[in-house]
């Protein structure tokens, strides 16, 4: 069959009911399956045979919107998890263990960061947080024998920094290391990194491609293009028999389009069981079902709330990867032709006093945590999430005292900019 448009998969990927079999996607709400005999299910612990046998692994459900996903982002294997984090977690450990080191951009969510620089650390890994805008002769002097994989955020939350995919990638291979990229913010209506060179894909599913701020999701798509056997001795996780999965060596038995994943599933899902629930991934269908509509919308509403905030006088400045002063704005026009994203990041001229003080007269735009889904939401990190640090700590992460991160809704574009307006009246 002819490759079907991006627009269609969204809607018809992953699930292909046969004749009499319901049209949306089953929710198998179990947490078990019934075999007839045990070696049926012998054959299913051996990976000898495909089929589900406890959903703290995998779930028929999920495994239907991992498909699409993985359809969505030019993959051959994905896999859900029950959150983000998780889904970061996951992709980065599958690979770096105790003793082993990872190079990641600087400029990523606050969440990832702490897990790499707090949390795994503890676990023995090392990180090196680099500048994403570093040359390739700097960042080829960070890796060493042990670095096991390069990260990066297609563009970065809350900096709103697009990363040189290519650049990246290139010289992880050069290093014989994969290129691991979150892609929430983008999602792959606007980027798909695999076909500029990243090896394996993270989401956030609980941003845009939930979409409704309903469930926390996650998920891992791997390009199935990475050669771990040229590279055995860097992964043995993958490319050397799993004692506690019966001898099986992944890279061989499930080559490289699906080694990745069945590891991830067989042994950290197995351990782990940070999966998403059958109910999360149904509601995730019907997000995926619409993002390419909404993504146009939120594309629409950013641009255009970023070029008002930019002819504002009482703006001091603003952030906004396809807006043409920006940054990003050359590296914005290659990976994101079609539109960065909905959410923009600004400042006041009033500093951070006039920042509290705005954000309080907003009516339709409310404050939340939260970013990228359809009701239009605002955040100053520096009295919220970043709220212990001094003025200069705030800078030191790329995070000036009065910024405002505003992620645009598909609301009405002329009632979001109302409401700021108004907001900016009063102060
Ligand atoms: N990656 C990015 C880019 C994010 O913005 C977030 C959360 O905001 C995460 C990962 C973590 O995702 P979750 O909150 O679903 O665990």
């Amino acid at each position: 069959m002819k490759k079907q448009r991006i627009e269609t998969v969204c809607i018809q990927g992953g699930y292909t009911p046969k004749n009499g079999e319901p049209r949306q996607i089953p929710i198998y709400q179990s947490t078990t399956f019934k075999y007839d005999t045990s070696e049926d299910m012998a054959k299913l612990f051996d990976l000898e045979a495909s089929g589900y046998f406890y959903t703290r692994l995998q779930n028929p459900t999920n495994d239907l919107v991992a498909a699409k996903l993985a359809q969505l982002e030019g993959g051959t294997a994905a896999m859900l998890t029950s959150s983000g984090q998780a889904a970061n977690f996951f992709a980065v450990f599958n690979l770096a263990n105790q003793g082993d080191h990872v190079i990641s951009s600087s400029t990523i969510y606050g969440g990832t960061f702490n897990l790499f620089a707090v949390t795994m650390k503890k676990m023995g890994i090392d990180f090196t947080f680099v500048d994403p805008n570093i040359s390739e002769e700097d960042l080829e002097k960070e890796f060493r024998p042990n670095t096991k994989c390069v990260f990066g955020e297609t563009i970065a939350n809350p900096a709103l920094a697009v990363i040189d995919i290519e650049k990246f990638a290139k010289i992880a291979h050069k290093h014989g290391v994969p290129f691991i990229i979150d892609n929430t913010f983008a999602t792959p209506i606007n980027c798909r990194p695999i076909e500029w060179g990243a090896d394996i894909v993270t989401h956030s599913t609980t941003k845009y491609l939930d979409g409704h701020g309903g469930c926390v999701g996650g998920a891992i798509i791997d390009g199935g293009k990475f050669d771990w056997m040229a590279h055995a001795d860097k992964f043995p996780g993958l490319c050397t028999p799993d004692d506690s999965y019966h001898g099986i060596t992944y890279a061989t038995k499930f080559g490289k389009e699906g080694a990745f994943i069945t590891k991830a599933t067989a042994q950290l899902m197995r351990d782990f069981g940070a999966i998403q629930s059958p109910q999360h991934a149904y509601y995730l269908n019907l997000g995926l079902e619409s993002l390419h509509v909404r993504m146009e919308r939120h594309c629409f509403n950013g641009q255009k709330m970023a070029e008002y905030l930019a002819s504002n006088p009482k703006i001091a400045l603003v952030i906004y990867p396809s807006l043409k002063v920006d940054k990003y704005y050359d590296l914005a026009q290659k990976y994101l032709p079609k539109g960065s994203c909905g959410v923009v990041s600004f400042g006041l001229k009033g500093g951070r006093k006039a920042c509290e003080a705005f954000m309080k007269e907003l009516k339709v735009i409310n404050i939340e945590t939260h970013v990228a889904d359809a009701k239009s939401c605002c955040l100053h990190p520096a009295s919220a999430t970043h709220r212990q640090l001094t003025d200069e700590q705030l800078r030191e992460c790329g995070i000036s005292p009065e910024l405002i991160r505003l992620s645009c809704g598909i609301e009405n574009i002329d009632d979001l900019i109302e409401d700021v307006e108004q907001a900016l009246a009063k102060i």
